[in-house]
């Protein structure tokens, strides 16, 4: 009797340490940072990709360092997301090649305004562009003048509300920073008028989202922000992110590293963080610079902060846990 029970208790172990362990067949989130500097982390780097198990791919933040809808990184888009209409969100510039210029000023030379870079990518890749506030009427009206269809390639999705993609949910979140329309994007007489006075066009508030991926996956996409009483009662209260992705550029305009990681260990609490646009070349040859405003991040935060690392895929499994290229 004695050596089945040693058996038996041995193979209890057995499952119990099998049941704790990841499962490494679970399925993953991909996450592609899209750069303007292979292997680095930029000043000017905002977009990411997000893969889901079922193959939905969602475009975030197309900035500046997307080449346009051509860029050969893309691959398939099935909807973009934009924050806000500031340039280096919206793109009112991007790079003749990749990695132009270096990593710390990278060479932003080809203008792609009064378009952007984001309208040029919904058309090119006839992807839903999802926008919160007033920013709809904007977008409709522009991807109308290019001849696109603005039922299809432009989607409203307010403070409050979700939509789906795919098998990814996508909710609309508040964000408090501004979002005004810069100039260069109207036609030219308007253009001119609100030049002369120093006025942006209003296009309603800025925002940030929250994604929930089919294998359970919650990330919040911050946006340009500072610490708001939402991420705390909203964010975390009714989403419970596992994954943020959080802004951490700092002065003047938006929280900078130690704000930061009050938003992620106070308020939102996820198991990991992606730092965000760090307006900083905060790599050399892919590391961390010691003394950067990532790295202050990093150190801050209590949960492991990944850095974003353009063209290297991260995956992420359901719990929020990096299970590769971290
Ligand atoms: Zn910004």
């Amino acid at each position: 009797m004695k050596p089945l029970s040693v058996l038996a208790a041995a193979s209890l172990a057995l499952a119990g340490c099998a049941a704790m362990s990841p499962d490494p067949q679970a399925p993953k989130v991909k996450v592609t940072p899209l750069g303007s500097h292979a292997g680095e982390f930029c000043p000017l780097d905002r977009a990411l990709v997000f893969e889901d198990p079922d193959g939905t791919r969602i475009l975030y933040d197309p900035g500046r360092t997307v080449r346009g809808p051509n860029d050969e990184r893309l691959g398939r888009i099935d909807a973009v997301l934009l924050s806000h209409v500031h340039d280096d969100h919206m793109g009112d510039l991007i790079q003749p090649s990749a990695n132009a210029g270096a990593c710390q000023k990278p060479d932003f030379s080809v203008r792609v305004t009064p378009n952007s870079n984001v309208v040029n990518i919904a058309m090119g890749k006839q992807a839903p562009l999802i926008v919160g506030g007033e920013m709809v009427y904007f977008f409709q009206t522009k991807i109308k003048s290019l001849g696109g269809d603005p039922g299809k390639l432009v989607r409203l999705l307010r403070f409050g509300a979700q939509t789906t993609v795919g098998k990814v949910m996508v909710a609309s979140v508040p964000a408090v920073h501004s979002n005004g329309l810069p100039a260069h994007y109207l036609p030219k007489e308007q253009a001119q008028l609100l030049g002369d006075a120093g006025l942006t066009a209003y296009v309603g508030p800025p925002g940030g989202f929250v994604l929930r991926f089919s294998n359970g996956l919650t990330a919040y996409l911050s946006g340009d922000t500072g610490i708001t009483a939402e991420q705390d009662l909203v964010v975390r209260g009714n989403y419970k992110p596992n994954l943020v992705v959080m802004n951490i550029g700092g002065f003047p305009f938006s929280a900078g590293p130690a704000e930061s990681a009050y938003v992620v260990n106070e308020l939102v609490r996820p198991n990991a963080a992606i730092a965000s646009h760090a307006n900083e070349p905060a790599t050399i040859g892919g590391n961390l610079t010691p003394n950067s405003k990532t790295a202050a991040f990093q150190k801050a935060a209590k949960m492991p902060v990944h850095v974003p690392l353009s063209g290297r895929t991260m995956e992420f499994d359901g719990s929020g846990r990096c299970t590769a290229g971290c």
